[in-house]
């Protein structure tokens, strides 16, 4: 059986070849009782992010792109492996994607997690290539493309040509951060300090990246945040608007804006022309944020649009890998064993 991996920051998603996408989860373990229980993983362990007792602690291994536990990550990819393979340990190939700038040590840990869960030999994606083909680009052609994948820990921006990876940009902040800064707004400006689900909460609602002109409901949007007040910790309710979440943003999409640019400027100009011909896409959970694709095409004047499903690309990609394995593999992928 051929398996493909999107390892993701937020998601974990996983392809079987011949089934298509069986599994999609977020990349969260909560360890018990100081490690002595079994952890919850995925689905079951969601929802102790942000409100685990003193006995449980949910971590993300994953978290910005490098692996902050690896010992979490070990047992997030066998649980999720074993999962998919519904307990059948055949020898299986597999593609698996990570984010770019995984230490080689890192790279180890997956790898050997993942034949320990049944890969007979394991092959290596790179996520931007895996993201452009799930998204459907013509990634063989001799003609630059662009996509940029906005994950929950990390932006890969892409140009792409004839199988190939021509200039990349990886940035540690995407979705997270978004959070990370409403987080600090509220607490910083409306004295009010709130969980990290919750900040995620109010992106989803009401947060945009750009005034969307023809999305007036948005604009109108507020919504009720709860949380603790600053100073006396008295439990206290505050109402938001679109436009001061946006402004909250603001930072960590500039960055994304600009990184961006930056690839663009540095990619050769015969690729840059085709770019600004045909457009860019977006992948990644990131890519769903209002005004996102806008601020970008008003930044780089080039037309950007989203992929379908821009949460599945990569595991779409890495699927495509294991349905035309062989002839695919020596192009793009890089044997890990
Ligand atoms: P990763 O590949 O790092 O696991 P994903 O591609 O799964 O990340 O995207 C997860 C990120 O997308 C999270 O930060 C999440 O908040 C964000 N996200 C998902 N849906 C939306 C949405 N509708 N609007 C804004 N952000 C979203
Ligand atoms: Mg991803």
């Amino acid at each position: 059986m051929d398996i493909g991996i999107d390892l993701g920051t937020a998601n974990t998603l996983l392809y079987v070849r011949g089934k298509g996408i069986v599994l999609n989860e977020p990349s969260v373990v909560a360890v018990r009782d100081g490690g002595r229980g079994a952890p919850a993983i995925g689905d079951e362990a969601r929802e102790s992010l942000g409100r685990t007792p003193d006995s449980v602690s949910a971590l993300r291994p994953m978290r910005e792109g490098v692996i902050g536990d690896y010992e979490a990550a070990r047992e997030m990819i066998r649980y999720f492996v074993r999962k998919a393979l519904k307990g059948r340990r055949t020898r299986t190939r597999m593609v698996v994607c990570m984010p770019t700038g995984v230490t080689p040590v890192e790279l180890r840990a997956i790898v050997q997690a993942a034949q320990e869960a049944g890969g007979r030999t394991v092959h290596l994606l790179d996520e931007s290539m895996a993201a452009a083909m799930g998204a459907g680009l013509p990634v063989d052609e001799p003609r630059g493309s662009m996509v940029v994948d906005i994950g929950g820990g990390t932006t890969e921006v892409a140009v792409i040509s004839m199988g190939g990876i021509v200039t990349s940009r990886s940035l540690r902040l995407a979705g997270d951060r978004m959070n990370t800064a409403i987080t600090e707004h509220i607490r910083e400006e409306r004295s009010l300090l709130i969980g990290e689900r919750t900040a995620e909460e109010v992106k989803l609602e009401i947060g945009s990246a750009w005034p969307v002109p023809d999305d007036q409901a948005l604009e109108s949007r507020t919504c009720t945040v709860r949380g603790r007040e600053k100073i006396n910790g008295v439990p206290t309710a505050l109402i938001l608007t679109a436009a001061e979440i946006r402004e909250a943003m603001h930072e960590p999409i500039e960055a994304i804006v600009a990184t961006v640019q930056s690839t663009l400027a540095e990619c050769p100009p015969e690729l840059a022309a085709d770019v600004m011909k045909h457009g860019i896409v977006l992948t990644g959970g990131g890519s769903l944020l209002p005004g996102l694709a806008q601020r970008i095409a008003s930044a780089t004047g080039i037309g950007v649009t989203v992929a379908g499903t821009p949460l599945e690309c990569v595991a779409l990609g890495t699927g495509k890998c294991v349905e035309e394995f062989d002839s695919v593999s020596t192009k793009v992928l890089t044997p890990a064993t």
